[in-house]
């Protein structure tokens, strides 16, 4: 079917003058658009592995990358501190027992940096790039009809014709920097967390301002604290962070993981969250206090976001989550010196787990320091920015440099860049108005043979992304197999599926925690945005096998257009 649809421009008019200054106008057949089988946008590990399992199955494939090289995440957010939060052995690829085998990670959270060798050393293992265009944003994707083609367009004004599209455009890619009235008459220097220079950033003997304090804020505050003269850390909303424990990984340790790969990559795709730690069996107020505690404690040691997934009703009852909310305050309590400041650092507004549970490594024992100061915008919020520093209600305070940690318009954010139309025209954004409708995160009515990665309506960031990716890859090529073995032009979810996708993903979320608090999950970090909780949170190894379910009853809830 793609290669009889090659397509070509409708002739067009083309002037000529000719010695005497006579111009004729002759009709002529342009260069056609070139035809790919599918463009993939983005070039991180979505994209990479989306390129490779395609073309590996003889598909033609063209990757758009806005970025001038492969990582996505791991290319742009170069802040001190940035690590990954899932252990790095289980956050890389599974798809190649060969990959697995041969890389080393040399901590138990890998750095920005060495995630990024990573990518670059897959890139180069797979010979990815020769079907890379980096530094190329695609600005439009536009469906027509009668073709059943997509015509892509870049900003560098290329234009190519595929029968699929892949958006691996990332779930937390559009970085945003609050619009404080008076920031650009700021004399100063300006960071954000997620476009950090490539050359890194010395704030030796500097006046500090970070604003905001998630994941990416609280990675990186104690490592500028060590280097700024002074630091003022404004904190909207107090966050739940756990200690990493990160620490070097031995050899004998990465020699054992490697032996126990195929296990533990089956326990990760079976499990709520993507990595091998399966939650106690029972309900939090049915084990005795001493093994309660015993079990919080040992998730502590294990370090990191899996403190929200100790019990398996920690994020559906509020007394469950209350003894794991306990458990964590006095953790920090005993770590912060002065009382005032550890109340300000300990959340009053959400469960534990109903925002990720950050990573950190001394970010509480950060605010012992006497050049830190925590500043509660809620208290005195930020009114300005003039020239020498940030004002707030109560007073001004005079820096040298801004960071903004302010996070991204997530899930939505890049897609709503790329103008998408649709069947009769219709456009992404405008399906989108009330909140993103897809059928199981993988695409959406009206948009043939578009898919996206990781993307709303799939658990994408409640789960290790890397695998989640991959379980999107495998799923996308096997549907486009089974197209191609079955006769079928294109595939596409009916709207009562997306409707009923969207009601289930409403029933799971409102059964659990997560909808109590002003999350980026639901878009409340967004003016405007939509409150809609856009995730399937029932878990990794259950949307697994909704997925496999789905496919294998002949892709129930999608449309099959025959060719
Ligand atoms: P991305 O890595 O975001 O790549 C998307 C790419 O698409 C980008 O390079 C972007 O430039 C490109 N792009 C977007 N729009 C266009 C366009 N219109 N045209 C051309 N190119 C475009 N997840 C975890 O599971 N575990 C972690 O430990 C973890 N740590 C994280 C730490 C940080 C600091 C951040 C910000 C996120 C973290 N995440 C983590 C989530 C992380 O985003 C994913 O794990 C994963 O890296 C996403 O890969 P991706 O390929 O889907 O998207
Ligand atoms: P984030 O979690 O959305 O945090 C943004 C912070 O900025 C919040 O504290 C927010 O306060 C604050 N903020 C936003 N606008 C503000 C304003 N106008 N004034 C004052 N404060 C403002 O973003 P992030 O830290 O970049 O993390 C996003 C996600 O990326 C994480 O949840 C995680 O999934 C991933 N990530 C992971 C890691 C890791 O450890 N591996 C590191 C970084 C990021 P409110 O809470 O009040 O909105």
């Amino acid at each position: 079917w793609s290669q009889a649809r090659r397509g070509c421009r409708p002739a067009a008019d083309e002037a000529f003058t000719n010695s005497l200054g006579v111009v004729t106008v002759t009709t002529m057949d342009p260069a056609p658009v070139p035809h790919v089988d599918a463009v993939v946008v983005g070039a991180g590990f979505a994209g990479l592995y989306a390129l490779h399992r395609l073309r590996s199955q003889g598909l033609s494939v063209r990757v758009f990358e806005a970025a001038p090289e492969v990582g996505g995440t791991w290319y742009y957010n170069r802040y001190p501190g940035a690590r990954c939060d899932v252990e790095s052995v289980d956050y890389c690829y599974s798809f190649s027992d060969e990959l697995q085998q041969e890389w080393n990670w040399s901590e138990k959270y890998a750095t920005q940096a060495e995630i990024l060798d990573y990518l670059n050393w897959v890139a180069d293992k797979l010979d990815l790039r020769r079907d890379i265009t980096f530094g190329t944003r695609v600005n439009s994707a536009i469906l027509d009809e009668t073709t059943l083609r997509w015509t892509v367009r870049t900003d560098g004004g290329e234009e190519v014709a595929a029968r699929f599209v892949v958006m691996a455009t990332g779930a937390l890619s559009a970085a945003m920097t609050p619009d404080i009235p008076g920031l650009d008459t700021f004399g100063g220097e300006v960071y954000h967390t997620a476009h950090w220079p490539q050359a890194g950033v010395d704030f030796t003997g500097k006046r500090v301002a970070v604003i905001g304090t998630g994941s990416s804020g609280i990675q990186s505050i104690p490592l500028i604290a060590e280097q700024a003269a002074q630091l003022y850390v404004f904190q909207r909303t107090p966050n739940y962070s756990v200690p990493a424990g990160n620490r070097p990984l031995s050899a004998e340790e990465l020699a054992e993981i490697k032996a126990g790969y195929p296990e533990r990559r089956r326990v990760s795709f079976r499990s709520g969250g993507g990595s091998p730690h399966v939650a106690h069996s029972s309900p939090t107020l049915e084990v005795p206090p001493a093994e309660r505690r015993a079990e919080f404690e040992k998730r502590w040691q294990l370090g990191g976001v899996l403190f929200s997934k100790t019990f398996p009703d920690q994020m559906t009852d509020l007394g469950a989550n209350a003894e794991a909310k306990r458990f964590w305050e006095e953790k920090i309590r005993a770590v912060v010196d002065d009382p005032q400041v550890a109340e300000l650092l300990i959340p009053d507004d959400h469960p534990i787990g109903a925002k990720r549970i950050c990573t950190d490594s001394n970010y509480f024992q950060t605010f012992n320091s006497p050049h830190v100061q925590l500043v509660s915008v809620r208290r005195t919020p930020i009114t300005a920015i003039d020239a020498t520093g940030i004002v707030t209600t109560e007073a001004h305070f005079d820096v040298d440099a801004i960071v903004f940690a302010t996070g991204f318009d997530a899930l939505t954010g890049s897609l709503g860049k790329i103008d998408i139309a649709g069947r009769g025209g219709e456009r992404l954004a405008d399906d989108w108005a009330a909140g993103p409708r897809t059928y199981l995160g993988l695409g959406d009515d009206g948009f043939p043979n578009l898919f996206m990665i990781t993307g709303p309506g799939s658990p994408a960031v409640l789960a290790n992304m890397v695998l989640g990716a991959e379980a999107h890859v495998d799923w996308i090529a096997d549907a486009i197999t089974y197209l191609d073995e079955n006769g079928y032009a294109a595939i596409e979810p009916t709207p009562d599926a997306v409707d009923n996708w969207l009601a289930e993903l409403a029933q799971r979320a409102a059964s659990t925690l997560f909808v109590k608090a002003d999350s980026w999950y639901l878009g409340a970090n967004v003016p405007g945005k939509p409150r809609v909780f856009m995730l399937f949170c029932g878990g990794f190894g259950v949307y697994n096998d909704i997925c496999a379910d789905v496919a294998a009853s002949g892709y129930k809830g999608f449309r099959l257009i025959p060719a």
